[in-house]
């Protein structure tokens, strides 16, 4: 409803239409192809560069700022070290997570532990690895203190309840979020922990997802720029950091205008002017979590259309599911389409894009206008490159595709193996039940 009339609206102004190009062309696929079959995801190191790059210039008012990069948004190994080498640290929220970070050669100060309902043991892990932790409840207090001891530089995870607003309109609800402390609860967690040895600390807090206006971080900025202040005060500890999180989304429609991260950090900037430097709080560090901002424009996933069918909707099977993408499937998520090779035609057709699973909402879109397909065409959808391969699942025993990277110099280096029935049934393999399985089928 409201998305029509915000359509209706930048239509009548002339409109704002952003055209999504595929990272790769027909040929280039068709070439791909012959080493690579589809479905694979492509990533785009050129574009993730300039983009880090942009990211690092919004915030270079801050000496102190880093990004730590949301590994559960695309936790892939070649990726990370092309966000290392442009000054990104890792954000954490899991064991294998903080193993791979540590794999990586990630050190002190390069990562964050932004769990939740963490497992001791993985407080454990944090420590070994010299991450900062950062509490998500008030509880965790002791069980950090009791499992691997409190480091001295530490964060707490702040949840003002209620709703969370900008300029008059309701962005999300915290007051029904499970993370996070309660204003009463941080100063609680800042006492104890520095009763425990703590010297310096974080304050975090990840209030609306995927946001699509310059205001996000700017106003949480500034709600936790007052925090930290008022905090500080009533404490007398060491404020050494502010940590924005994730959730700077991105257009995922072309009609919806992206942000302007360089607008965004100056936002942040005026806040921190205006709040902490007249507070003597001038040496606080920016922190963020950004993932979905970092790479999804930059991954796209590849398929062909395999199948076509004609009942009381005009369908298109291609040979991805939705256990290379799921965002469509679990959160109604808009992807952009594009035809590689058909990009000037008409949108004339109207076509529901589905993948195979035995389960109704495996639909990449749903009444999209597309050029006509023929089986065989190339099909790109768009935006894929944060919370898609890592959501991945095995329902109806669907094996995972390839990850693909387009390099600077052009070349395509695979970063990431396609699943095989030999990983499907992997955890069998305590046992001989299936031993005389042939695993090429
Ligand atoms: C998911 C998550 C992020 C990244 O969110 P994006 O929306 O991808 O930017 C950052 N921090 C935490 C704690 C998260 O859970």
């Amino acid at each position: 409803m409201f998305y029509t009339f915000f359509r209706l609206v930048l239509y009548s102004h002339g409109g704002f239409e952003m055209e999504k190009k595929s990272i790769l062309t027909r040929e280039q696929i068709e070439e791909i192809t012959k080493t690579y079959p589809t479905p694979f995801y492509i990533y785009d190191e050129a574009g993730i560069r300039a983009n880090a790059r942009r990211l690092r210039e919004a915030f270079a008012w801050d000496p102190g700022f880093k990004e730590f990069f949301a590994v559960k948004a695309t936790p892939n190994p070649f990726l990370l070290k092309i966000l290392r080498e442009e000054g990104c640290g890792t954000d954490c929220s899991s064991m294998t997570e903080l193993m791979l970070s540590e794999a990586l050669g990630f050190g002190e100060g390069e990562i964050m532990f932004s769990s939740n309902d963490t497992p001791p043991e993985e407080f454990v892990k944090a420590r070994q690895v010299h991450a900062i932790i950062n509490l998500d409840d008030l509880t965790h207090v002791e069980c950090l203190a009791e499992t691997a001891g409190v480091p001295e530089m530490v964060c707490c995870r702040f949840n003002p309840g209620g709703d969370f607003s900008i300029s008059n309109s309701i962005m999300d609800h915290p007051g029904d979020a499970k993370y996070g402390m309660t204003r009463e609860q941080m100063k609680e967690a800042f006492l104890k922990l520095s009763a425990l040895g703590a010297k310096r600390f974080g304050i975090h807090s990840f209030l609306a997802s995927n946001t699509v206006t310059n205001e996000y971080y700017p106003t949480l900025a500034r709600l936790l720029f007052e925090l930290a202040a008022e905090l500080a005060e009533e404490t007398g500890v060491k404020i050494a950091f502010i940590n924005l999180s994730g959730g700077v989304g991105i257009p995922y429609r072309p009609e919806q205008e992206g942000n302007d991260i360089a607008v965004i950090g100056e936002g942040v900037r005026r806040a921190y002017e205006e709040v902490l430097v007249p507070a003597g709080m001038g040496d606080v560090a920016i922190y963020t979590e950004l993932g979905r901002f970092m790479l999804a424009p930059y991954g796209q996933l590849v398929t062909r259309a395999i199948h076509e069918k004609h009942i009381y909707k005009e369908y298109i099977g291609v040979d991805a599911c939705a256990v290379n993408l799921m965002r469509p499937a679990m959160y109604g998520a808009y992807h952009h389409i594009t035809v590689p090779g058909k990009e000037g035609l008409p949108c004339d057709h109207v076509y529901d894009v589905t993948g195979s699973l035995c389960e109704n909402n495996d639909k990449f879109a749903i009444d999209r206008a597309l050029p006509e397909i023929a089986m065989g065409d190339y099909i790109v959808i768009h935006d894929a490159g944060a919370h898609g391969y890592a959501m991945g699942y095995n329902y109806n025993g669907k094996l995972k595709c390839a990850e693909l990277l387009l390099r600077e110099d052009g070349s395509v280096q695979m970063i990431r193996r396609a699943e095989t029935p030999r990983d499907y049934f992997a955890t069998f393999d305590f046992c001989d039940i299936l031993k005389d399985m042939n695993y090429e089928g």
